[in-house]
């Protein structure tokens, strides 16, 4: 195996690392199965994949009915294009089946391969919007800081992480950023908000991004009125408001979109991950009716706008097997309940150590926090290292998890597969518990 080591470092760049890291450890894991909860690296080492990968596979590793749907398809017509209205059975569908789980209004469906492709076409498809309706100077994109909306041209700068955009440039032109209400208040998110939109002119304002709970950004919930806060500031100044849902789409947060959970109906959404849990790439975005109605009678003929794989044939087989799976097997509810018994085992861990300040979750997407000392709220300085120190001896431990580092913030980020049973969160929750308790005693 020391084979695939060396060959991982002479020819593979991988996607949001370390080269540095790469090049003198060699790649932390490389895996060869999967199974429920578990991946198995080529060492034969099993790890609680507690963070469901990249928050996508919901339904678990090695389900083999989506492997023979996919199978099947691929037999009778693997792919087939969508352009020029061509069209085929497993995109019909699918686009059905979502606009029956979306909330009510949302009901038509633009397909593409992933987050960052359908953000990326949620910008574009706004400004259409607003330009066949004669406001074409409605362009701008407002996000919040810490937010992570994808990689791709336009998701880049939705991003609120400057990081992504200093990587090869800077900002792009229209795209701004407003506070999150992460250590802030409803008041002077909302605040920052309107300020913004005053000051720009809501007339140059296409859109509103938000993710309903900030994944990347360290698992933050909004507080209670947030959500219901920003759908009132959009209906006011004619801004159209967009979810993305990506990470909380189908039933990470115990419902089927995040959005439910604050009853709040955006005017499209952005989705990808959860889909099709990971298991081949698929995503797309969601619109609201007055927006299909103003697409359907103002434009002027071709939507200048699709990927090849739009509504791939083989993808939307296994997203509709997928979310066959997510409705028989109730795992919604799962993601709810499992996701109370996490929130409990936090809270324990809490109690335990005097490193974890404040612990969150909401279904099964949850985060805790950690502090130098969690009684004064004092946070750890930087060069203490105690984020990646937890992610190591949890790795150490048979526990992938993932650590948020930005703007002096100490984050553990936990979203195990929503199949995970009580007896597999308790398991998690020893482990954690005991990785944290390991670092508290190094640190002295
Ligand atoms: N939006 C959110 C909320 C995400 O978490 C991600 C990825 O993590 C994306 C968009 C980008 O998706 P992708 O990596 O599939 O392009």
């Amino acid at each position: 195996m020391e084979d695939l080591f060396e060959l991982d470092k002479k020819h593979f760049i991988h996607p949001t690392s370390s080269i540095i890291q790469q090049q003198t450890d060699g790649a932390k894991s490389i895996m060869a199965k999967g199974d429920g909860i578990y991946v198995t690296d080529t060492n034969n080492k099993e790890y609680i994949d507690a963070v469901s990968s990249l928050w996508n596979v919901n339904i678990g590793h090695g389900r083999t009915e989506l492997a023979e749907v996919a199978s099947e398809q691929m037999k009778k017509l693997a792919f087939s294009s969508a352009f020029s209205t061509f069209s085929h059975e497993p995109a019909i569908r699918l686009a059905k089946k979502i606009s029956e789980l979306t909330p009510q209004g949302l009901n038509a469906v633009f397909f593409t391969s992933g987050g960052s492709e359908s953000n990326d076409s949620a910008v574009k498809l706004s400004r259409h919007y607003w330009k066949i309706q004669n406001k074409a100077s409605k362009r701008k994109i407002i996000s919040l800081k810490r937010g992570y909306h994808g990689v791709a041209a336009a998701s880049t700068s939705i991003t609120g992480i400057p990081e992504f955009w200093d990587m090869a440039g800077h900002l792009m032109n229209d795209f701004l950023h407003a506070e999150t209400p992460y250590r802030s208040t409803t008041e002077k998110a909302i605040e920052s908000l309107q300020s913004m939109i005053e000051q720009e002119t809501a007339d140059t304002i296409a859109a509103i991004f938000v993710e309903p709970v900030q994944g990347a950004g360290g698992v933050l919930i909004p507080p209670a009125d947030y959500l219901e806060a920003v759908r009132e500031i959009c209906d006011f100044y004619n801004i159209l408001f967009i979810a993305d849902e990506v990470i909380t789409g189908f039933g990470r947060t115990g419902t089927m979109f995040g959005m439910e959970n604050w009853n709040v109906v955006p005017d499209a959404m952005t989705f990808a991950k959860g889909v099709t849990s990971g298991y081949i790439p698929m995503g797309g975005v969601v619109v609201s009716d007055h927006i299909h109605t103003v697409l359907k009678e103002k434009s002027k003929g071709t939507l200048f706008h699709g990927f090849t794989y739009s509504g791939h044939p083989t993808a939307a087989a296994v997203a509709l097997k997928n979310i066959e799976i997510i409705e028989k097997e109730s795992l919604v509810t799962n993601a709810k309940e499992r996701g109370l018994e996490l929130q409990n085992g936090f809270q324990k861990i809490k109690k335990e150590s005097s490193i974890v300040g404040e612990v969150r979750a909401i279904g099964l997407i949850g985060a805790i926090e950690l502090m130098q000392d969690s009684a004064t709220g004092q946070p750890f300085t930087p060069d203490v290292g105690v984020t990646p120190a937890v992610i190591n001896a949890l790795h150490e431990r048979g526990v992938i998890s993932r650590g948020v580092t930005y703007d002096g913030s100490n984050i553990l980020c936990f979203a195990p597969p929503l199949i995970i049973t009580k007896q597999e969160v308790n398991e998690l929750i020893s482990r954690i518990s005991d990785a944290i308790l390991f670092v508290q005693h190094q640190l002295g």
